[in-house]
C-alpha cells in the first residue's frame, strides 16, 4: 500500500541532499522527507566514512586559508544564512559552510573563494577520484548560490590525491588534495535543474510514489530505505542471483517472481552460473565437484591457513604513505598438522608506528620453510592476501624475496569452492561469511564483538589515532584477535569438512 501524505502539513523544503536523493529514485526523496522513521539505522561503519568526511573537509579549508567560517549547524539553518549575507556584505573574500536557499533549496557550500571574475566553488570528498554524483552536488549548489545572487566563476570537486607521498610533519595541501574542474560540467547541468525541482516538489504535493526495487537502490548511494523497500522479498530473493543485472531483476519482479524457488529453470536471461545457482537453491541439494577432492589431496600438511586485516587511513599517518595506502596490521594462522593436531600464531601491530616492517618480519619468522622446515601450503581466501603481499614486497624491497617465497605457497580456498562447491546455503556467493555458516557448524562470527572488516578497520584505527584510554585499546586489541582467528579456524574447519564430504 503506497503511504499517504500528511496533507495538513506543508510541503518540506528541499536541501542539496534532498536534491540528490530525487535524481537517484523519487521514493527515496518522499521517504527522506516524510518517513525518515523509516530508514535502515547507520551502522558503525558508515558513521565512520562521515566522520572521516568531516576530518578531512576541515582540513581542506586550509588549503584556502584565510576563510571565514559559517558556524551555525544544521539546526540553525535561518542563522546560517543571516551570517553569510552579513560577511558578505562585509566583504568577505572566502567563505566556510556559507548558506543560500533560493527556488525552495537550501544549500550549505564547502569552500567559496572571491575571484576577480566571480566566485570559486569548492565541493571537498574524502574520496580519491571525482565522480559524476559530486558534479550534480556542484550544480545544485551553483544554482542555488547564482539565484541568491553570487555569480559562480568555477566550481571545483577537490577531493584526496592517492598520489601524494606523505614527508611527514605537517601535510603539504597543495598535494594532499586534488582539484578537478567541473565548471564546463555543472554549466551543462545548470538549464535542468528548474524542471527537475519542479518535478520533485509537485512529487512531494501527492502520496508515496511507486517505484521498483533496482540498481538504483544502490548507486550512486547506497539508499537507506534498502530495510524498508525490499522486506517484501522471501528468502532467497532473486536479487540474490549472482551478478544479475538490474533489468533482470525488474522483470522478474514485475512478472511477480520474487524468490529464487520460484524463476524458471530455463530462464532466457540468466547466464549458466546464473541458473546454476538458482537450480542449487530449488533444488537444496548441494553439489561438489569432481576436481574438488584432487585439489584438497594437494594440500600437504602440515598446512597453513592465513588472513590478513588491513588499515587504509584517508588521510596518511606514516611517512612514505600515501592517501588511502592499505597497511598490513594484523595476521592470524593456524596451522593443521598431520596428526590433526592444530596450533595458532598471530600478530597484531599495536603501536602507532608503521606496521609494515615489524608485519613482514613477524610473518616471515612463522611461515618461511626455514622456521616450520617444510615447504608446506598457506591457504588463505580470496587474491587479498596475494595482494597486500605483492605490495609489501614493493614497499618493502630488502624483504621482497622472502616475501615473494611466501606468495608461490599461497592457495586460494575461495576459488576452489568457486570451481568446484555449490551449496543452497551459499546464498549465490563465496564469500567465507556465507560459505562457513554453510558448510561448518561449530564455527561462527556470532557473539564477536567485531563481525566484519569494515568494523574491524574501524575499530582498529580508534585505538590507534583517537587517544583512546588503556583499558578500551585493550579490548579492541582483544576483539580484533579473536575476529581474525575465526576467519582461520573457519578455514581449517571448512577444509576439514570438504575433505570429509569428498571421501
Ligand atoms: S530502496 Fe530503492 S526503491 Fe526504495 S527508496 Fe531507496 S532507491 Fe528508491
Amino acid at each position: 500500500m503506497r503511504a499517504a501524505r500528511d496533507t495538513t502539513r506543508p510541503a518540506p523544503g528541499l536541501s542539496k541532499s534532498r536534491y540528490q536523493a530525487g535524481l537517484q529514485c523519487p521514493k527515496r526523496l518522499w521517504l527522506e522527507c516524510y518517513r525518515r522513521e523509516l530508514a535502515d539505522a547507520i551502522d558503525e561503519a558508515t558513521q565512520a566514512l562521515f566522520d572521516q568526511g568531516h576530518r578531512v573537509g576541515e582540513l581542506a579549508r586550509e588549503r584556502f586559508g584565510g576563510g571565514v567560517l559559517v558556524a551555525e549547524d544544521y539546526t540553525r539553518s535561518a542563522a546560517a544564512l543571516a551570517t553569510t549575507e552579513r560577511l558578505l556584505l562585509h566583504g568577505a573574500e572566502c567563505l566556510y559552510e556559507p548558506a543560500f536557499r533560493y527556488d525552495g533549496v537550501f544549500v550549505r557550500c564547502d569552500i567559496l573563494v572571491r575571484r576577480p571574475d566571480g566566485w570559486d566553488l569548492i565541493e571537498v570528498k574524502s574520496t580519491s577520484k571525482a565522480k559524476p554524483e559530486h558534479v550534480t552536488d556542484c550544480a545544485i549548489q551553483a544554482y542555488v548560490a547564482q539565484g541568491f545572487g553570487l555569480p559562480i566563476a568555477r566550481a571545483y570537486v577537490m577531493h584526496l590525491d592517492t598520489d601524494y607521498v606523505y614527508a611527514g610533519g605537517p601535510y603539504d595541501l597543495e598535494q594532499l588534495f586534488r582539484l578537478v574542474d567541473v565548471t564546463a560540467e555543472v554549466r551543462r547541468l545548470l538549464p535542468d535543474i528548474p524542471r527537475e525541482l519542479a518535478q520533485m516538489k509537485a512529487m512531494l504535493l501527492a502520496d508515496c510514489p511507486e517505484r521498483t526495487i533496482g540498481g538504483h537502490c544502490s548507486a550512486p548511494y547506497d539508499c537507506g530505505f534498502i530495510g524498508h523497500c525490499h522486506a517484501f522479498l522471501p528468502d532467497y530473493p532473486v536479487t540474490e542471483i549472482p551478478r544479475i543485472k538490474p533489468e533482470v531483476v525488474g522483470e522478474l519482479l514485475a512478472a511477480g517472481i520474487y524468490g529464487i524457488h520460484d524463476v524458471p529453470p530455463d530462464h532466457p536471461a540468466l547466464t549458466p552460473l546464473q541458473r546454476t545457482v538458482c537450480h542449487v537453491i530449488q533444488s537444496g541439494e548441494p553439489r561438489y565437484g569432481n576436481g574438488l577432492a584432487d585439489e584438497l589431496a594437494r594440500l600437504a600438511h602440515p598446512i597453513h591457513f592465513l588472513d590478513f586485516e588491513t588499515w587504509m587511513p584517508a588521510l596518511p599517518v606514516h611517512p612514505g604513505t600515501r592517501p588511502y595506502q592499505m597497511l598490513p596490521v594484523q595476521w592470524s594462522c593456524h596451522t593443521l598438522h598431520a596428526d590433526g593436531t592444530i596450533t595458532h600464531q598471530e600478530f597484531l601491530h599495536e603501536e602507532p608506528s608503521d606496521p609494515r616492517p615489524a608485519f613482514a618480519e613477524s610473518l616471515l619468522a612463522a611461515l618461511e620453510s626455514e622456521a616450520t622446515g617444510v615447504e608446506c601450503p598457506i591457504v588463505v581466501y580470496t587474491g587479498f592476501e596475494n595482494r597486500v603481499l605483492r605490495s609489501l614486497a614493493e614497499e618493502l624491497p630488502e624483504w621482497a624475496p622472502r616475501i615473494e617465497a611466501l606468495q608461490t605457497r599461497l592457495v586460494d580456498l575461495e576459488k576452489m569452492i568457486r570451481n568446484h562447491v555449490q551449496h543452497p546455503g551459499f546464498h549465490g556467493r563465496t564469500s567465507l561469511k556465507f560459505v562457513l555458516p554453510a558448510i561448518v557448524d561449530d564455527i561462527s562470527y556470532d557473539g564477536l564483538a567485531i563481525a566484519n572488516g569494515a568494523v574491524a578497520t574501524r575499530r582498529y584505527e580508534a585505538a590507534i589515532l583517537d587517544g583512546l584510554g588503556d583499558l578500551q585499546r585493550r579490548q579492541i586489541f582483544a576483539d580484533l584477535r579473536a575476529y581474525c582467528a575465526v576467519d582461520t579456524l573457519g578455514m581449517v574447519r571448512l577444509v576439514e569438512e570438504l575433505v570429509e564430504r569428498c571421501s
